[in-house]
């Protein structure tokens, strides 16, 4: 069993290249802004909750997040490992997918950033705004906060990661199939 955090800045390309990722190595993906939007679109009181945080760029909060990333692991128990893209996302949420995943005997195989300069993802969100009718990606100053909350909460993940000798970093600029190329390397090394 590979369990996979997919991370990097808003706009990395976690979510495209997740795609390649899942059917590659066989894995149910999981991501949390995906999740969320479906509850939106489809008005849970999850959807409504999140919502409020979401278009501002502010995180969701943590107790929030955990549980539904719990209740999504334990709707997929035949699963040969998880890809999880957009969590965690800060320390507390790291260390509560660490106690889930112990305590059903499993834990994080590896950490993946993909790398990328700030301006280049500002760039590439505006862009992705004009076409995916997301909120959050349609105004510079709502790009910026997600930036400062990566920065604030998500960036000590690193740290964390590095410190149980799971942390690795691919360049994430280059064609989609280059880096899937780079991300791929690294899972075939561990
Ligand atoms: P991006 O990586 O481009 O910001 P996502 O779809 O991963 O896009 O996330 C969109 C938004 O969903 C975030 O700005 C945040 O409000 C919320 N969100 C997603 N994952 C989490 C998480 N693990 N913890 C808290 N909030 C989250």
């Amino acid at each position: 069993m590979i369990n996979i955090v997919l991370f990097g800045k808003p706009g990395a390309g976690k979510g495209t290249q997740a795609e390649f990722l899942k059917e590659k190595y066989n894995l149910t993906h999981l991501s949390t802004g995906d999740i969320f939007r479906f509850n939106i679109k489809n008005e849970t009181a999850l959807g409504m909750l999140a919502k409020s945080y979401m278009d501002k760029g502010d995180l969701v909060p943590d107790e929030v997040t955990i549980n539904m990333l719990q209740s999504e692991v334990e709707k997929n128990p035949e699963s040969a490992g998880f890809l999880f893209d957009g969590f965690p996302r800060t320390i507390a949420q790291a260390e509560a997918l660490d106690a889930f995943l112990t305590g059903k005997g499993q834990g994080i195989t590896a950490t993946i950033a993909l790398e990328a300069d700030d301006e280049i993802l500002v760039q590439r969100l505006l862009e992705r705004g004009k076409t995916s009718g997301r909120a959050d990606d349609q105004d510079e100053e709502k790009i910026r906060n997600r930036y400062q909350e990566y920065n604030e909460k998500t960036a000590p993940l690193i740290g964390f990661y590095q410190a149980q000798g799971k942390f690795h970093a691919v360049d994430g600029i280059g064609t989609i199939e280059e880096v899937t190329k780079r991300l791929s390397n690294v899972i075939a090394s561990l």
